[in-house]
């Protein structure tokens, strides 16, 4: 029997970080964060501010809880049913510089995170921000710049490190912005935009894409790549609100 109600509308429980905070009327919050199943949501704790809260201190800006909530098609701000925070990172907080650009590598994901395959760019998150903690909360630039390179690999950039973008060819010299990765020197004459690209950058680039944060935070990317991946960010992953991307200390 039908009621007429939306019958898609299901209690949906996913692995959340909130990435901001917006005050919402006298003691609520709305957190706008990265969920692990839908992608960027704004979701509304009512009464967050009222210390007999139970949802107080179950979520909070970056760190990981299990949230509940129905997810409204129609609604762009959902309510929280239930919330537990099931790991938090202290560390980050103890430096100031370290808060801001995890906050700022956040706010490039609520901006570029697809509802579809949200889950790896949320697995991502949690693993730079779990590093960042192990370490004492020193974002180093290394694990900055090898997350840039893993998030432009999920939005199709770099496909492959060592063969040319366009005929598959192993003789890689060049690269390009607008080819999205390298290129052999025949096929780079079509491009205008190309810069010379050298087999150290090849191996440091295939580095921060195929390690793990913590061999990433020991290791120092030549200042070149790191050039190559701040234009990468620059084409590839643009904002709609801001372009803060790369204003930041780094
Ligand atoms: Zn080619």
């Amino acid at each position: 029997m039908r009621t007429g109600e939306d019958i898609s509308l299901k209690l949906l429980k996913t692995l959340f970080i909130p990435i901001r905070a917006i005050p919402f009327m006298e003691s609520s919050i709305i957190f706008q964060g990265i969920s692990e199943k839908i992608g960027p949501v704004s979701l509304l704790v009512k009464g967050y501010k009222r210390p007999s809260s139970k949802l107080r201190g179950e979520i909070d800006i970056l760190s990981v809880s299990h949230v509940l909530f129905y997810p409204k098609s129609t609604r762009e701000v959902h309510t929280v049913r239930e919330a537990k925070m099931i790991e938090n990172y202290p560390n980050i907080y103890k430096n100031y510089n370290t808060l801001q650009e995890c906050l700022k590598i956040g706010k490039i994901l609520l901006h570029t995170t697809p509802r579809v395959s949200a889950s790896s760019f949320f697995q991502l998150y949690r693993g730079l921000l779990k590093e960042v903690n192990r370490i004492d909360g020193v974002c180093k630039r290394s694990l900055y710049f090898g997350m840039l390179v893993k998030l432009l690999h999920l939005h199709g950039v770099f496909p492959k490190l060592d063969e040319c973008v366009r005929c598959k060819s192993k003789k890689v010299a060049y690269i390009s912005l607008k080819a999205r990765g390298p290129l052999c020197p025949k096929c780079a004459k079509a491009y205008d935009d190309t810069l010379p690209y050298t087999p150290k950058m090849a191996q440091e680039l295939f580095f921060l894409l195929s390690r793990d944060f913590s061999e990433i935070s020991r290791f120092k990317p030549s200042s070149n790549t790191e050039d190559l991946i701040r234009q990468m960010t620059e084409i590839h992953i643009t904002m709609d609100d801001e372009n803060e991307v790369e204003k930041g200390s780094f």
